[in-house]
């Protein structure tokens, strides 16, 4: 049917299998005028390869997950997804026997697909376009969450003392079987599967939930329904989560008997924060995180609005990082009505930042007072990024004589030098690229040529641009790139407190 074929991507997982087979069934690849031209790249680039390919021959790919619209705007197209987890260690005789999807959008294209299924070796079959998602969604999991049961599988084998390899010839033997059913579940044996989860509580608690989930899901096979699983009692997230002060107060007056570290954050979190979060958990017996994006630090409400938020995110991100309790007040939790107490740190909060941003320091102070005050931390973790916030705070520390111990950590940065912050995610891809300008200017060291460099730079407003006198000594700027403005600071000697 088709005689001439080019395959893009030959040199991966599936086209190296792919053009193997089609060379033994003698289809000629690599023509220069081919009639079909076949896909083999990863799924995020087919839109824009398929784009820059001349109209005329067949298109097709092999991905399970992308729409046929991907290969815009080819007409003459389908899709041949071979259902087959490839090894570039394997030849074209993983194709043999495996079943092959083909979709496509007119009886030719549909006659092709299966023409090139059979050719590989495939058990061609036709899938609706519209029904990718769920298929794919039952190809991940007999393949992929396969792997990830393997893995769980074998780490309990590790527990026991015994060789995870032991596990393969069993997956084989359900497989070959025809996945018949055996085991507690299958006979009913409830007090077995108890006795899994006690061990399983006891050294790897991180696969309670995946074990009961796959027990009850197992139950309902063995057409037990999942009643006797839904009552045993599940361990609950360590985490705990408090939103207002009594409640924070009460829970922390049951674990006074270690350190408390307390790590303020507005959220939105990412690798700065967690190193501070990892620090706090190393040192302390509880670690306590506020989560609390304070308004009285924010110049306008058009900024505070903006400034992202993901609570279910950082609440999973605190647990990982092992994190005991999550203070997340509200807005009249933190500042009641009638609120009008404030702490001022005047000289170090007028400069710089404070230049700026007028009562930024002000609301900084007067919350980091506050939460210190509720959660009574022995230390208190902040982030070298905001290096005039630490000085603010270290100077509040020592005039008003508070007892908690600052340990400020070094700027955790992008690969390419931008310095982590919840607002770059309100960068466009372009203005991330603008905003690089600030972390390569300040990293010269020198507050003139800093300065020259950013003003040669296209897109930034400046704000400023100076050498600091702080513990330890710094190079601050800040910058507008569109509407969002960012702080950055290298050390210029010494290590951060
Ligand atoms: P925020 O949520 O922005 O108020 O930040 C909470 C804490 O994380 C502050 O002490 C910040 O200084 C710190 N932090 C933010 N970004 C970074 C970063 N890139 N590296 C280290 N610490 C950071």
């Amino acid at each position: 049917m088709i005689e001439s074929m080019r395959i893009i991507g030959a040199g991966g997982r599936v086209g190296s299998a792919v053009s193997a087979r089609l060379a033994e069934r003698g289809v000629l690849l690599d023509a220069d005028d081919p009639e079909l031209v076949l896909l083999c790249v990863p799924d995020r680039v087919i839109a824009e390869v398929a784009g820059e390919l001349q109209l005329g021959p067949w298109i097709a790919h092999v991905s399970g997950a992308t729409p046929l619209t991907a290969l815009d705007p080819h007409v003459r197209r389908f899709g041949l997804h071979p259902l087959q987890s490839f090894s570039k260690a394997r030849g074209p005789e993983q194709l043999d026997g495996a079943w092959g999807a083909v979709t496509a959008e007119s009886d030719e294209a549909l006659t092709v697909g299966f023409w090139l299924g059979e050719v590989l070796g495939l058990r061609p079959f036709e899938l609706d376009d519209a029904n990718r998602a769920a298929y794919h969604a039952g190809a991940a999991f007999a393949s992929n969450y396969l792997v990830t049961l393997r893995a769980a599988a074998g780490s309990l084998l590790e527990v026991a003392g015994a060789p995870p390899e032991a596990l393969d010839p069993l997956i084989r033997g359900v497989v070959d079987g025809g996945f018949e059913l055996t085991g507690p579940i299958a006979r009913g044996d409830w007090e077995t599967v108890e006795r899994h989860l006690d061990v399983i509580r006891a050294e790897r608690p991180e696969l309670e939930r995946l074990y009961l989930a796959l027990a009850e899901a197992t139950a309902s096979v063995a057409g037990h329904g999942t009643a006797k699983l839904q009552g045993v009692p599940r361990t609950e997230s360590p985490l705990k989560v408090e939103r207002t002060i009594s409640g924070l107060r009460e829970r922390l007056s049951g674990r006074r008997s270690g350190p408390v570290g307390l790590v303020p954050t507005m959220g939105a979190l990412h690798e700065g924060h967690l190193s501070l979060l990892r620090a706090a958990r190393a040192e302390n017996e509880t670690v306590v995180m506020s989560l609390f994006v304070n308004p009285t630090q924010f110049g306008d409400d058009g900024d505070l609005a903006r400034y992202p938020r993901d609570n279910d995110r950082d609440l999973a991100l605190a647990e990982q990082a092992g994190v005991d309790i999550v203070f997340a007040p509200d807005t009249t939790e933190m500042y009641p009505p009638g609120f009008q107490t404030w702490v001022d740190v005047t000289e170090l909060g007028a400069i710089l930042e404070g230049r700026f941003r007028p009562g930024h320091f002000r609301g900084v102070a007067t919350v980091v007072l506050k939460l210190f005050e509720i959660v009574r931390p022995r230390r208190a973790y902040f982030g070298q990024k905001d290096a005039q916030q630490a000085e603010v705070i270290r100077q509040m520390i020592r005039d008003l004589s508070l007892e908690v111990e600052l340990r400020v950590l070094p700027t955790v940065r992008d690969e390419d030098g931008l310095a982590l912050s919840s607002r770059n995610a309100l960068l466009s891809p372009q203005e991330r690229e603008r905003a690089l300008a600030l972390s390569k200017a300040l990293a010269t060291r020198d507050p003139d040529a800093a300065l020259e460099q950013l003003r040669s730079s296209n897109g930034l407003v400046i704000d400023y641009v100076e050498a600091a006198d702080f513990d330890p000594p710094v190079l601050a700027g800040a910058v507008r790139v569109g509407s969002t403005r960012l702080i950055d600071n290298v050390v210029l000697e010494g290590e951060p407190k």
